[in-house]
């Protein structure tokens, strides 16, 4: 672990130095992620909406107690996964979509995450039938007269499967490791897209796009959503609120091709096992982060250096700090500072600039914390000093910064 140890300098002479200094108030529990997850995602699928999840009786997969260690799984979330794409119409709806678009979305779901992960995992995805989608023959207020969002979305997703199978795939649970169905547009678990948390089973609703697939084939890789915090007086969590994640929302098309997984995200899932450097209580750091959105980076095993910095903020929450150096519109590049939960993916992005926190619009880009300034939490100060790249060669793009941890 390449870690330079100063000297302990005091809160006080940090202050003075600070350029700029925004103090952080308690983060209010959130509220545990309840049937599944979801997505909101209009008709033409250009953004995911601000949403809440509320906890209904139907979840799936049993939430993380309190309390229990942070253990990725990387054998879900490693290696060579197989997909599935199951098309299907109902009695009264088409599927408005073609065979060849669903597979192009997916291909490109594929070759984003074998760079994504570092080449750690690759998605092979199979779209069934190869002409007419499978006639379910029900029609959708059967699904929607189920009761709950959760027993009618199930319901869907096994007569999908059941008509795969009727058809002469009788191998789709056994032989792939991702089931997505692909149904027409309607109002089924309002209308979103959705997937099981660290599951097999996705649900396109309408729309097919790449990164709406992405987001969703996220959540069956064990992630959840990638927050804002909203940096007020008493601070406010924005879900889908981190427009750098897969996870969050996209609020500019413009920025699809900048967008990645956070480093708490990657981690969990085993695409960065090390190279993260957890620092402990009562010292003064001064760093180098790595870009953790370049495949190329650190790729030498030979080569020193983190993607992350680590530590604990209070019983539910770590920081996380991380670099990106994708060219996001309108972005200042920075420091990512976030808090995460210590047993689940589930990451709040700091909103270095709370003003100009608009999600709707990508105000928040300016999140990161700008070189020269510093984030203060109580006792905890985040300076970022400058950016650089490596001169050995492969010109490993880094920022760095000083961490006072209390
Ligand atoms: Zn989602």
């Amino acid at each position: 672990m390449k870690t330079t140890w100063l000297s302990h300098r005091s809160s006080a002479v940090f202050r003075v130095a600070a350029i700029l200094a925004v103090t952080l108030l308690t983060c209010p529990l959130l509220a545990q992620d309840g049937c599944g997850v979801e997505d909101v995602d209009n008709q033409d699928g250009q953004t995911l909406a601000m949403a809440t999840v509320s906890p209904t009786p139907c979840q799936s997969p049993t939430p993380v107690p309190a309390g229990t260690p942070y253990l990725p799984d990387t054998a879900w979330s490693t290696g060579p996964k197989k997909l599935v794409c199951i098309r299907v119409t109902l009695l009264d709806k088409p599927l408005r979509s073609t065979v060849t678009s669903d597979q192009n979305a997916l291909d490109t779901v594929g070759a984003k995450y074998r760079v994504y992960s570092r080449g750690r995992t690759d998605i092979t995805s199979t779209v069934i039938p190869s002409g007419t989608p499978f006639p379910i023959l029900r029609d959708s207020n059967y699904y929607l007269g189920l009761g709950s969002n959760c027993e009618g979305r199930k319901a869907l997703h096994a007569d999908a499967v059941q008509a795969a199978k009727d058809a002469g795939f009788t191998n789709v649970q056994t032989y792939y490791n991702r089931i997505m169905v692909h149904h027409p547009q309607f109002s089924i678990s309002n209308g979103n897209s959705w997937a099981d948390v660290k599951g097999k089973r996705i649900w396109m609703n309408g729309t097919m796009k790449w990164r709406l697939a992405a987001h969703e084939i996220g959540h069956s890789y064990g992630c959840r959503h990638a927050h804002l915090w909203n940096v007020t007086r008493i601070g406010a969590d924005i879900e889908y609120g981190d427009s750098f994640d897969i996870m969050g929302s996209d609020y500019n098309s413009a920025d699809i091709n900048s967008i990645d997984f956070n480093e708490q995200y990657k981690h969990h899932l085993g695409w960065i096992p090390d190279r993260v450097n957890t620092l402990t209580s009562g010292k003064y750091y001064n760093l180098k982060i790595y870009r953790s959105d370049d495949p190329n980076t650190l790729k030498s095993s030979t080569k020193g250096g983190d993607f992350a910095l680590k530590f604990s903020k209070d019983a539910t929450y770590d920081y996380w700090i991380g670099y990106r150096a994708n060219n996001f519109t309108n972005a200042k590049q920075g420091a990512h500072v976030k808090w995460a939960k210590k047993t689940n993916p589930e990451s709040n992005l700091i909103d270095w600039v709370p003003s100009t926190n608009d999600p709707n619009t990508g105000g928040h880009l300016d999140a990161p914390v700008p070189i020269g300034s510093t984030l203060q939490d109580g006792g905890i100060l985040i300076t970022a000093k400058s950016v650089g790249q490596d001169t050995d060669g492969t010109f490993d793009k880094w920022i760095r910064v000083d961490v006072t941890v209390p």
